[in-house]
């Protein structure tokens, strides 16, 4: 657990809208719908954004790191928050360890399985709300564009988990 006297505050389930907006902001533009939204410990939003693969053709370009970018430079991250409206990937997941952000709420775990138990092991607040809104822009935009999401995922053509992806490395649920 963390000696730090600073922690983050028990996160508002309203932060959720702005990642969300965000991830229909991104699918409306053609793109991955995960919206993210960096968040002060008094609730003001210090940064927003989404995935922008395809926008950007930029496959670094996450809904965490658009948030985290959009945010600047900030002295402190410990009373910070990450809101996703999915779990975060192992690359999200290291960016909120890198910064020491304090805390992540994450609107679904259900579509795609991150690195969310890992960082609650190391002291980060970690609330799945398990959104239903949330659960089903992921399930109709796979259903709609798996080959997309396959790529985003780091599932090569034929299957195989390429090795720079895998969010995570976790086995996902078949194509719906
Ligand atoms: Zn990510």
């Amino acid at each position: 657990m963390p000696t730090s006297d600073v922690t983050a505050p028990a996160p508002d389930p309203a932060w959720l809208e702005v990642a969300l907006a965000e991830a229909r902001t991104g699918l409306a533009g053609g793109g991955i719908p995960i919206g993210a939204a960096l968040i002060g410990p008094d609730g003001t939003v210090l940064g927003r954004g989404h995935n922008r693969r395809v926008q950007d053709d930029d496959p670094s370009a996450h809904g965490e790191t658009a948030a985290f970018r959009d945010a600047g430079r900030q002295r402190d991250y410990r009373a910070t928050t990450m809101v996703t409206t999915l779990s975060p990937c192992w690359y999200c997941s290291g960016l909120v360890r890198q910064f020491g952000i304090g805390a992540v709420l994450i609107g679904e775990a259900r579509t795609f399985g991150g690195g969310h138990d890992w960082l609650a092991e190391h002291g980060v607040r970690v609330t799945v709300l398990d959104d239903p809104r949330c659960v089903a822009l992921m399930e109709e935009f796979v259903a709609a564009r798996p080959e997309l999401w396959d790529e985003d995922v780091g599932v090569a053509p034929g299957g195989r988990v390429g090795r720079a992806g895998g969010r995570g490395g976790v086995e996902l649920p078949p194509p719906r």
